[in-house]
């Protein structure tokens, strides 16, 4: 009786053909149930963290605000440092309520529409390239690729992955340590490790990286800007495309994750 709908199972309640009917579908019934209460408790829990995860930057405007009113116009300088705080906690709630969009509009599992692949080293080569002013020492381990490597994925999905796990790795490696990407594949996947010799992650905390919120430090991730939320939307926008993203990290050693992702087979290789 699995994957019945509620209506036909309404039906077929009404009028049970046998006892052993009647007990099989009210089981469906009672599965049917536990899995709504299951959606109902999860959309409630999102709702609560993105309350809570908006009520500080809201509460520090408030508070420069405040502050301006009563001081801004005796010093320049308290209202010069309010205004500096009030545009940046801004820009903070516009990255997570566009954060939260994203994620609530990947958890409805939206059909996906039809797309180009990605060329891989190109888009790690995007990468290198956007994030060079921040970081100049993101290397490819192996530069000798002589082909193109296709993944089934479209480009800006793929750029948007990366670039939030190379700009965590950035972050979270704050002597500045160099950053590797390396890229391998076998006859079905293609594999993109991103390692860092940044401040690792407590073996403790692993299982919980890719849950929306979950931040191993707080205050230290918010003082590096971060929401909690970027590796969440990265984990469901590798799983749109058939892929995922794994993690192996030692702490105060470094970290590397891993993203899989499907080999477009049918285009032909490039020679170099
Ligand atoms: P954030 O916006 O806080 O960086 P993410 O969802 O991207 O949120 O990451 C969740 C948490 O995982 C981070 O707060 C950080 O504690 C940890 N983390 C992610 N990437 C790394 C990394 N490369 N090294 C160490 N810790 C990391």
């Amino acid at each position: 009786m699995q994957g019945i709908g509620i209506n036909e199972l309404n039906q077929r309640l009404t009028e049970p053909r046998s006892k052993d009917e009647l007990h099989q579908l009210t089981q469906s019934f009672n599965r049917l149930i536990q899995r709504l209460q299951g959606g109902v408790d999860q959309l409630k829990q999102f709702v609560s963290d993105a309350s809570h995860e908006l009520r500080t930057p809201v509460a520090t405007i408030e508070g420069h605000a405040n502050l301006i009113k009563r001081w801004g116009k005796d010093s320049k300088e308290v209202l010069n440092e309010s205004i500096d705080y009030i545009t940046s906690e801004a820009q903070r709630m516009t990255h997570l309520t566009n954060q939260l969009l994203q994620l609530a509009y990947l958890e409805q599992n939206q059909p996906l529409h039809s797309f180009e692949p990605s060329e891989v080293i190109s888009v790690i080569h995007d990468i290198q390239h956007q994030l060079s002013p921040l970081h100049d020492r993101i290397e490819l381990t192996s530069d000798t690729y002589s082909h193109a490597i296709l993944a089934g994925i479209p480009a800006d999905i793929l750029q948007q992955i990366l670039l939030n796990v190379v700009g965590n790795a950035i972050k979270y490696s704050p002597s500045g340590e160099c950053i590797h990407i390396a890229v391998d594949q076998t006859s079905q996947d293609v594999y993109i490790h991103v390692t860092d010799a940044g401040i690792g992650i407590p073996a403790e905390e692993l299982p919980y990286i890719f849950d929306r919120f979950y931040r191993v430090d707080k205050s230290r991730s918010r003082e590096y800007g971060g929401t909690g939320l970027g590796l969440a939307i990265t984990k469901r926008l590798a799983e749109s495309y058939s892929g995922e993203i794994t993690v192996q990290s030692i702490i105060d050693k470094g970290s590397t994750f891993t993203i899989r992702l499907p080999l477009e087979t049918e285009h032909e290789l490039i020679s170099a």
